[in-house]
């Protein structure tokens, strides 16, 4: 079967990259599907980033993500800009079927798909992504020193993020739909006992508002009576959940029950053999570009024992 691959990788964020240099560098030759529409991964869409070692100064986020393409192409990782449209994982020869219908085979499968983080849906939301409107307060929380913030949600990431954001802020209003929160009670204990944290109940965002092309407040509704009112901020924290991105392998490969996949942790093993999962797909923890790179690794080296073992 000389037309049976080593590995194929799918997903081309910093896990997907880290597991293309990796098994590269094994002379493993990697396919990688790197996606059609965000080639590179969640990076892509931020600026600065400061807490990926390396880079004392930090680091843009599409320039980080164009460091790691290149080191992996550098060492003979073959990168495709498509997406896999279907697998079959079952057999010892894995096959992975592109955008055009072309089947690939391989023996061994990483999968790297990582997970969307769920929008409010509103107008302005994009465009201000990375600018005042923020998925993620380990990364950009630093950014908000001494300014007033609204963090979105009613569950524990919620409330960690507005826990974690009370250190830099100046103020941080937690919004959430209903009158009661969803988080844990130790959370929520911890949360009210915060000085700087004040909540918005039975609110909801109805516009997000920018001057000069950052965030400049935003306009709640009461979910009960529909009035409206105008809240200040200039950073938005949205923490209403993410969906890691598994539809391909529903009903093959286990997930944990909030659709994560699962794996024989520490290894980055799934439950069918010669198929590795790393990155954000499987972490709902720690969700970093940094654990995302290191777990990519580690199942770079899970797919070169596999491959061993094989011969
Ligand atoms: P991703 O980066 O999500 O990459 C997955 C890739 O797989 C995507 O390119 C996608 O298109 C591709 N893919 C999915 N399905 C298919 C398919 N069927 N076929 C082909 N390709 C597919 N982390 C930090 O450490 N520091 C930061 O400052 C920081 N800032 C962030 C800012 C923003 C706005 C966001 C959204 C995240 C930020 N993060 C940051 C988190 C970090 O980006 C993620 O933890 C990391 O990118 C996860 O890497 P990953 O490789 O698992 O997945």
């Amino acid at each position: 079967m000389s037309d049976v691959r080593n590995v194929i990788i799918i997903g081309s964020g910093p896990a997907g990259y880290t597991a293309a240099l990796y098994t590269a560098r094994a002379s493993l030759k990697p396919l990688v599907f790197e996606g059609s529409v965000t080639a590179g991964g969640a990076l892509m869409n931020t600026t600065e980033v400061e807490n990926y070692p390396g880079f004392p100064e930090g680091i843009m986020g599409p320039e980080l993500m164009d460091h790691m393409r290149g080191q992996a192409e550098r060492f003979g990782a073959e990168l495709v800009p498509d997406d896999v449209t279907a697998v079959d994982l079952s057999g010892e020869v894995k096959t992975v079927t592109d955008s055009a219908g072309t089947v690939h085979r391989a023996r061994t499968v990483i999968v790297s798909t990582g997970s969307q983080h769920r929008k409010l849906g509103l107008p302005m939301e994009d465009e201000l992504s990375g600018r005042g409107v923020s998925y993620c307060a380990t990364c950009d929380g630093f950014f908000f020193r001494g300014q007033d913030i609204a963090v979105i949600g009613g569950g524990d990431t919620a409330m960690e993020e507005a826990t974690f954001l009370s250190r830099f802020a100046k103020s941080v209003t937690v919004v959430h739909r209903r009158d009661a929160l969803r988080a844990s009670k130790a959370m929520q204990e911890r949360a009210f006992a915060d000085p700087k944290i004040s909540f918005a109940w039975d609110s909801e965002v109805a516009e997000i508002h920018s001057a000069e092309g950052k965030l400049s407040g935003l306009t709640l509704r009461d979910t009960r009576t529909g009035e409206t009112r105008e809240l200040p901020v200039t950073g938005l924290f949205v923490a209403i959940g993410h969906d890691p991105r598994v539809e391909l392998f529903r009903g093959v490969l286990t997930m944990d029950e909030e659709g994560y996949l699962k794996v024989d942790a520490p290894s980055t093993r799934t439950n069918v053999p010669g198929v590795f999962a790393a990155g954000d797909v499987v972490d709902h923890t720690y969700r970093q570009a940094i654990t995302a790179a290191g777990t990519g690794c580690s199942a770079a080296l899970d797919a070169e024992r596999h491959l061993a073992a094989l011969t």
